[in-house]
């Protein structure tokens, strides 16, 4: 079995769900992963925005607002009067369940209760048209299998068995559709997996059924070796490491949801990155094998805190970083880079919910700076010690570049550098120009 993801563009209209439609129809059993049209989760985040702050007219409108963006899509998906009809109700029923939360206290649970309305609009709206063509379809709801623990991190036991149960309740259907970024939590409410966690739905599913492929279906042709947002010239890299994927994803490539390729790494199983506009073009294939002797890509994270402290007493110091360390621990806060030398260490934090509490049990150890609006730019390929030169290329592409930290040895595919947010357009271009002459 294969599963199938498709991300917010590629079922963003009724045209682009036609396409993902001629898409899936080929010999192979699958499941089929999708998103939220594009667009809908951020409106459905702005609407429980009005909604906390009980701003009623605001959240009003861009319901409104986003009804007929569904009504319309609906009129252009289906061909019949009856199908039609049974879109019309679909969307109705949701939008009233939307509008529900207008009245009434509104807190995290109804938040997340909202936000899963858009995967389960785009799948019920895809699995009626699938109907409509008749293409045999199964719908799985996602909330019947996936689930995260307390610690916010995936059940994968739970997700194991209860989605073969549902596979096996359905038994011989070539095509099972389910909704991407919905879960429920340890106490059985509605949750997601976070912004961007269809990926993630993908390879846990991919995980649990011990697929044999995943694809991730988006709007480009598969990672490309820098970020092309802010480069010009980047292209598409055939062939990565479940290493090197996992580090770029999670440093800030965003066509990969930061965690989703362990669970593939863990069951190897090989995924592959492909094009919904452009579905004849090669796309990357993540597997363990992978190309050597070459630098991969460039990837850059935002919104990185760096934190130093200084203390004299470090010197000869046993037991001082674990200490450091601790205070990050107790608040639940992971470190990203860390770099150290005899008289301080450097760490940095993209999570500063919990900054000053942080600075200020540090101070019981030394002298405390803080630089805000740090980016880590992370330089991912075969960086094996042996493969000379590599460093010297990427500290060159910099040379005119404040950097803050370096990391470089942590492990074999990747160097990362701290610098100023307002330097990473230049330096990201700087890196495609000298490591891949683009
Ligand atoms: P989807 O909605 O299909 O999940 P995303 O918008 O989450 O798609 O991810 C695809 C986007 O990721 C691309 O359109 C591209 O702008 C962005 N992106 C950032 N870095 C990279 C990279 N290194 N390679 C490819 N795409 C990247
Ligand atoms: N719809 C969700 C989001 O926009 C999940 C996803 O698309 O991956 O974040
Ligand atoms: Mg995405």
């Amino acid at each position: 079995m294969r599963v199938l993801k498709f991300g917010g563009t590629s079922v963003g209209s009724a045209e682009r769900m036609k396409e993902v439609a001629s898409l899936i129809t080929d010999e192979h059993r699958k499941v089929v992963v999708l998103s939220a049209m594009s667009g809908t989760t951020n409106s459905l985040v702005d609407i429980t925005s009005y909604l906390y702050k009980k701003n009623h007219d605001g959240a009003t409108e861009v319901i409104s607002q986003l009804e007929k963006k569904y009504e319309a899509e609906v009129d252009a998906l289906y061909a019949s009067e009856e199908f039609k009809t049974k879109g019309f109700e679909l969307i109705k029923t949701h939008f009233e369940y939307i509008k529900s939360f207008t009245k009434d206290v509104f807190t995290v649970f109804e938040e997340k209760a909202i936000l899963a309305q858009g995967e389960l609009l785009s799948t019920a709206m895809f699995h009626f048209y699938l109907q409509e063509q008749g293409v045999k379809s199964v719908l799985l709801p996602a909330l019947d299998f996936m689930r995260i623990d307390k610690n916010s991190e995936p059940d994968k036991e739970y997700i194991r068995e209860n989605l073969a149960n549902v596979i096996a309740d359905n038994e011989g259907a070539d095509i099972y559709i389910t909704q991407g970024f919905i879960c429920r939590n340890a106490f059985g409410e509605i949750d997601n997996l976070q912004r961007g966690g269809s990926d993630y739905s993908a390879s846990l599913i991919g995980a649990a059924i011990k697929a044999d492929e995943i694809q991730i279906w988006t709007d480009i042709d598969g990672m490309h070796n820098n970020d092309p947002r802010f480069v010009e010239k980047t292209h598409s890299i055939s062939d990565l490491s479940f290493d090197e994927a996992a580090e770029l994803a999670y440093f800030g490539a965003k066509i990969l949801h930061p965690t989703s390729v362990l669970p593939a790494k863990l069951e190897n199983i090989p995924v592959r990155l492909l094009n919904t506009m452009e579905p004849k073009a090669q796309g990357t294939l993540i597997s363990s094998n992978h190309e050597k002797k070459r630098i991969a890509a460039v990837a850059a994270k935002d919104g990185i805190t760096a934190i130093k402290i200084k203390s004299g007493r470090m010197l000869l110091a046993y037991g001082f970083l674990r200490k450091v360390f601790e205070i990050f621990e107790s608040y639940k806060t992971p470190i990203d880079m860390i770099s150290t030398s005899e008289v301080g260490v450097s760490v940095t934090i993209d999570d500063d919910t919990h900054l000053n509490d942080i600075v200020d049990d540090l101070r019981n150890f030394g002298t405390v700076d803080i630089d805000t609006d740090q980016v880590i730019v992370c330089v991912v390929g075969d960086l094996v010690p042996a493969n000379v030169g590599y460093a010297n290329q990427v500290l060159g592409a910099l040379k005119d570049i404040p950097v803050r930290m370096i990391s470089y040895g942590g492990s074999n595919y990747n160097i990362s550098l701290l610098i100023n947010a307002s330097d990473k357009k230049k330096a990201l271009n700087a890196l495609s120009n000298n490591l891949f002459n683009e």
